[in-house]
């Protein structure tokens, strides 16, 4: 049996959304649980695992890149894809140098047991150990997979078919885990998390669950669309445990475009769930996602995009240059527009996210909010509040995974710059 110091070491690293995120912490604590030695995603490894996105052809890039880079770092390691971009287009990756296993969505979940084929080198089974992840203040929590709704831009319905809902026993066992391992904070997080149904259970009776059998500070959900918003779903946010962040995807403020993309809302709907979450929830951060320069998508349908996105007054809006993901039905929709017409609507969306972002964050200078701290870097801690404002402060002390009031004073850097009131 190898030592403890001779384990075989794994580094991993991931792309695109939460989900993957969720992913690949669980398949980093399998394998420290398989006797595997997890490093850092850039250190010397002897394996190298990648959780591929594949939502625009820049992520299809970046994979390919981090995949080359990591043969660079380590001219020996053995490579292994998975994730969406494995499950889409295989072929693509197998031809890199040094990739030894490209994974679909479907198989990822068994790597561990995969690894033990010997021309991977497993290491000889190191007895489990449950292992607290370094810096570890956050976990993503995959509690549902799959979607069928097939809109019009995206692959995921065709890299992630098989439909799956963790069950609530389950989710607050992992949960609890967590607790022991000492994170403070958990984002639940799937394709589409607002259809999570598991028997009777739906999302509002496993958040309602997870409040009430656990002592999680913290609990954060990822993307919901307008029509899993609910009366019964908001009202769970009296609870302060829960973020005051909701992230609903928009994608167009457009009714037009949406149409075109697919989506099962308009813009009206939109706004009444955006005013139904305001109206019960204090502080709220609203975050979504936008994509620009759809096919066919004319002036004056940007234009009625922008100012819907303006009237919104998100707290942050993600922007996607429209990009076509080949076997969706938008890559061959007509009217596809040019790089420069989606490069400048890119910017004007961009700018006024970062607008949004200022007006956002002005509304908390002078209040004070509880900031869970995560790094250190050049004498300040960063740390994130409930409603998701990245905060600054001047400290000597070691205040990583703690959480605790801060004054907020001023801009600074990409959030705010505040006094801990105490610690
Ligand atoms: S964008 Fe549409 S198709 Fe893609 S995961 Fe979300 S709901 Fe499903």
């Amino acid at each position: 049996m190898k030592n403890k110091e001779s384990r075989t070491t794994v580094a991993l690293d991931s792309l695109g959304c939460k989900l993957n995120q969720a992913e690949i912490q669980s398949l980093a604590r399998k394998l420290e649980a398989a006797g595997y030695k997890v490093v850092a995603s850039d250190a010397q490894a002897d394996i190298f695992i990648l959780n591929t996105c594949t939502v625009t052809h820049v992520a299809d890039r970046k994979s390919r890149h981090l995949l080359r880079q990591a043969r660079r770092r380590n001219p020996k390691a053995r490579l292994i894809a998975v994730g969406c971009y494995a499950h889409r287009a295989p072929a693509d990756l197998e031809k890199i140098e040094g990739v030894e296993l490209v994974l679909s969505n479907d198989l990822k979940a068994d790597l561990p047991d995969l690894l033990k084929d010997p021309t991977l080198q497993p290491p000889d089974p190191f007895p489990p150990a449950r292992s607290r992840t370094a810096g570890r203040t956050r976990a993503f929590l995959k509690i549902q997979d799959g979607c069928h709704n097939f809109c019009a831009y995206c692959i995921v319905p065709y890299v992630r078919s098989s439909e799956y809902c963790v069950p609530a026993d389950d989710v607050l066992t992992l949960i609890n885990d967590f607790l022991a391992e000492g994170c403070q904070e958990v984002v639940l997080t799937g394709t589409e998390i607002g259809d999570y149904q598991n028997g009777e259970v739906n999302l509002t009776g496993l958040i309602s669950r997870i409040l009430s059998a656990t002592t999680l500070p913290r609990l954060r959900l990822s993307s919901l669309q307008p029509c899993h918003i609910s009366t019964g779903l908001v009202e769970l946010w009296r609870d302060a445990h829960l973020c005051p962040h909701f992230h609903l995807s928009l994608q167009s403020g457009s009714d037009a475009v949406l149409k075109r993309m697919k989506r099962r809302y308009t813009t009206s709907d939109y706004k009444k769930a955006v005013e139904l979450i305001r109206s019960m929830v204090p502080d709220v951060a609203i975050t979504t996602d936008v994509i620009v320069g759809f096919p066919g998508e004319t002036d004056s349908e940007f234009k009625e995009s922008l100012d819907f996105c303006r009237a919104m007054q998100f707290a942050r809006i993600h922007v996607f240059p429209f990009s076509p993901r080949p076997g969706t039905a938008a890559a061959t929709m007509p009217n596809p527009l040019p790089d420069s017409v989606k490069k400048e609507r890119s910017n004007q969306m961009l700018a006024l996210s970062m607008q949004s972002v200022i007006a956002f964050h002005e509304r908390f200078i002078g209040k004070t909010l509880d900031v869970l701290w995560e790094q250190q870097s050049g004498g300040f801690w960063s740390g994130l509040t409930g409603n998701y404002v990245k905060v600054y402060v001047k400290s000597s002390k070691t205040l990583a995974n703690r959480i605790t009031p801060v004054r907020l004073v001023k801009l600074y850097r990409d959030g705010i710059l505040g006094n801990i009131q105490r610690t």
